[in-house]
This record gives structure tokens, sequence and C-alpha cells, in this order.
């Protein structure tokens, strides 16, 4: 890139309310997908723009990256493009990005550009431009191909999982920076480890963020939610809103979310800290001094908005519905918008609205109650508005209290967080082979997560020979991708 030292420091206008720095996620092709994830209610949003093209337009490019770069008075932003999927603008389109971001990149600056993809149409052109501008890539794959498969289809009802797998091919062939996203839905839910195993041994992922799928639906609406959310002919479309105490059948069950992530963290803590990323292990570890990477585990939130493709501007990813949209960046500066009082309280509503059992709840200062678009339940008490994932959320936080404590005393001590897993090693010695496994499961350590461990069921990919892995963090986002 070249270097911004050439041009005047341009001094900006920021607003006293707004915030020094946020997160948006540009949708420059709108809700609009090459494929048809039956979990995907992203793609109903559609209709909220009915007959449009859904495309975004060089005014719209940059006035978005002009008021994203000027408004932020930290040194580092990231540019984060997602969808539907944003390959459908072809790569004139980022090019053009990346010329804007020069143009409007302020002396001092430094720009990551995130992209989130299906991975379908990556190739050697796409991979390539990543790779020259260092953009960081989230690619989205469900597991081995029978879970990935179940939900990640195209319109042909047709697996998608050969032809993602041939777009990491490309990302692995040109040594691009990627994640892998997750998601954790009603199919994989009961293979946390062949998943991370999957992602770990197969695809060589350093990086992982695990999603879960949680849809709602009211009684009114499950039947049709539960056929999914694109635009088939003959059947009935709804516009997908927060709104509803039900979930699809294709949802992830509360417990079982938090039982796959700490069957994953049973085997990351015995050989993969320091080595292994998994977004939400990083985030409670953070938590205990007091740093909070993710807005849902965050005490406030509202600092993480989505950009349609037409300039509109809305309170959260989750929220693109008509009640939380805050404006047009063509109309109002984005920045005024990200600082307006809906917007504020839009993010303090998170911390006030907490129910009394997560008010008093132990883990509490990690958990924070979780995602306000999840707070559709009941709590212990009969409270509305506690967090459908409470039972996973509260049994995972409780798990990995002891080994987070362990690896925030470590860091306090100036020494590794991975000198946990000689630590483990050291416990599971004295416990014995016999022992029940502390995962819960009930089978004996030596057949769960011990040396017995079963291995997959599913099947695999061939790598090819790809560059080797290179260090870089995970960019600390206010808002994790969607699927
Ligand atoms: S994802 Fe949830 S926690 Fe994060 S900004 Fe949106 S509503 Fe808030
Ligand atoms: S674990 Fe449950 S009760 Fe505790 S803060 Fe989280 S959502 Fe609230």
């Amino acid at each position: 890139m070249a270097s911004a030292s050439e041009r005047p420091p341009t001094q900006l206008p920021a607003s006293d309310d707004a915030p020094s720095a946020f997160h948006v996620m540009a949708k420059p092709s709108g809700s609009i997908c090459n494929i048809d994830c039956t979990y995907c209610f992203f793609l109903s949003k559609e209709a909220l723009y009915p007959n449009d093209k859904h495309r975004m337009s060089d005014a719209t490019l940059e006035a978005y990256i002009r008021q994203l770069l000027e408004s932020h008075r930290t040194p580092q932003v990231t540019l984060a493009w997602q969808g539907g999927e944003p390959t459908l603008m072809k790569l004139d389109f980022f090019r053009r990005a990346v010329e804007l971001t020069e143009k409007h990149r302020r002396s001092g600056q430094t720009v990551q550009h995130a992209f989130q993809t299906n991975g379908m149409l990556l190739d050697h052109d796409w991979c390539a431009f990543f790779k020259q501008h260092n953009f960081l890539i989230g690619l989205s794959v469900d597991g081995p191909r029978e879970l990935h498969d179940t939900y990640r289809r195209d319109r042909r009802q047709q697996g998608t999982f050969d032809r993602v797998m041939q777009g990491w091919r490309h990302l692995r062939r040109h040594g691009v920076e990627f994640n892998i996203l997750c998601t954790v839905n009603a199919a994989n839910q009961d293979h946390g480890r062949a998943v991370y195993r999957f992602f770990r041994d197969e695809l060589g992922a350093q990086w992982i963020q695990f999603i879960p799928i949680v849809e709602r639906a009211s009684a009114a609406t499950l039947e049709v939610a539960n056929q999914g959310w694109s635009d088939s002919p003959g059947r009935k479309r709804l516009l997908y809103t927060q709104t509803g105490n039900l979930v699809t059948e294709r949802s992830v069950g509360s417990a079982q979310y938090g039982r796959f992530l700490v069957d994953i963290f049973e085997e990351w803590v015995r050989r993969d800290v320091g080595s292994i990323y998994v977004q939400l292990f990083d985030v409670t570890l953070e938590a205990d001094f007091g740093r909070h990477l993710l807005c849902i585990h965050a005490p406030t939130c509202g600092q993480g908005m989505a950009l349609e493709y037409n300039g509109d501007l809305y309170a959260c990813d989750h929220f693109v519905e008509p009640g939380y949209r805050l404006g047009n960046i063509h109309a109002t500066p984005m920045s005024k918008l990200a600082g307006s009082p809906q917007q504020r309280k839009f993010g303090q509503d998170k911390h006030d609205a907490l129910t009394t059992q997560c008010r008093k709840c132990e883990v509490r200062s990690v958990c924070n109650g979780g995602c306000p678009k999840d707070r559709f339940a009941l709590s212990r008490d009969g409270e509305p508005g506690h967090n459908y994932l409470c039972s996973g959320l509260e049994l995972f936080f409780r798990h990995t209290r002891p080994a987070m404590r362990t690896m925030a005393q470590l860091l306090q001590h100036n020494r590794a967080p991975a000198d946990v897993m000689a630590l483990t090693a050291a416990q599971d010695a004295r416990g014995g082979p016999y022992r029940p496994c502390p995962c819960g499961s009930g089978r004996k350590f030596r057949f769960c997560h011990g040396d017995k461990a079963p291995s997959s069921p599913f099947s695999g990919v061939r790598p090819e020979a790809a560059e080797p892995r290179q260090g870089r963090a995970i960019p600390a986002g206010t808002q994790e991708a969607s699927d």
C-alpha cells in the first residue's frame, strides 16, 4: 500500500456523542446470496428492498469508506465486508474499495479489510487479490461434509461442501489468512470435537469462531420458518424479525451448545493452547482482565452496526429490520448515527434489561447475559427476557473457569497460557485413566478425552500442498460475522 504520509492529516469533526471507534458490517450485495442455506434468515431481508438490484453504488461505497475512516479517532480501522455473499460484487468493486481506502486513509491510520464468504466463488484471481491487499478472510464451514451439507445447500438443494473446499484450496495455495466461521446447529451440535478436529487437522485452521444458530419463531410462524427463508416458488416467505419465543428445528439446543463448547475446550486445553485460537476461549480469558472482545459477552453493545447496500444503517447485523434502522449515511453522517440516542439506548439496554437471574449469576462478569436477540426465554424465576442459551452458556463458563483462571494467573506472572497444558496433563495423571471424564460425558476419561479418544465418524478432505500458516491475530471485532 502507498504511504499515507504524503497527504495532510484530515482532522475530524467527530461529534461529542460519537464513539471514538465502532464496527460496521457492510453488505454491498445486500442479503443476496448465491446459495440457499436453510437456516439463513438473512436471505429473507431481501423483502426489505423489493424490486431493487441490491448492489452498492460507487457513491455509497465512497461515502461509507470516507465516513468510516473519518469518524475513527483510533489508528486502526476494520472495513468488514459481508452479505449475503460479497463475492457477488465481483473483484473490480473491491479493487475500487482498496483504492478509495487509500484515498481517504488518514496519516497514521492502518486499515484491515475483513471479508466473510461462503467460499463458492473463490478462485486464483480472488485469492491473489486478497493476498496482495492483506485481506483477512472468514470462510463459512459447518464441519465435515455430512454436517456441512445438512443446511448449507444451493438452490437445487445440492450440498456445497466440495465447492467450498475448492475455495479453501485457493486460499491455502495463495497463503491467504483465513478464519473458519462455523455455525452450531441441530445437525452438528453433538459433534463438537469431530468438527473442531476437522478444522484443525484437515483444513489447517488456526482461528475458529463458533456461532450458535438460534432462529426465532412464534406459534403462528413456526411451520413456515421451519421450511427455510429463501424465496421458493409456491412457498410463503416471511421477513425474519427478532420476535417469538419458539425456535426452528434447525436451531441449536441450549444445553447442547454448552456441551459442544465444553467438548472442544477439553481437547483444546490438552493440546492446542497457544496454537489454535477459538474466539470464545480468547473472549473468556480476556474478560478476566476486564477486556471484552466480543459484543455478545460485553456489558453493553451498540457499536457493531450493519450497512445495507443503499446506505441504510441498522443498529446491528442481527437487527436489520424496520424498527432498528438508524438512518441513511447519505442523509446523516455515520458518526452521528452511531452516537445517536437511539443507538446508545440500544447498547445500554443490553445491560439494563438483564434478568434478576443474570444479575445474581456467578459467571455474569464473563457472560453478561449474552446477546439481546437470544433473550426470549423465561428465567428460573419465570422472568421473561432471559437468554435462551443460558443453560449452555452457564455450563461453558462454569466448566472452563478453573483453567481460565490458571491461564490468567500464568499471564500475570509473565508465563505463557500454554503452560496450562502441562498442568492439565499432571492433573490427568493424578486422576488416572478410568475416572469419569471431566467433560461430563459420563464416559471414562481414557475413552473420552484421554488417549483412546474416538476418531471422527465423518469423511474428510485431502489437503493439497499449501503455504505454511503464518501468525496473525483475529481482529478484535465488536460483532461476530453472521453465517
Ligand atoms: S450481536 Fe447482539 S450483543 Fe452484538 S451488537 Fe448485536 S445485539 Fe448487541
Ligand atoms: S450464564 Fe445465564 S444467568 Fe448467567 S449471565 Fe449468562 S445468561 Fe445470565
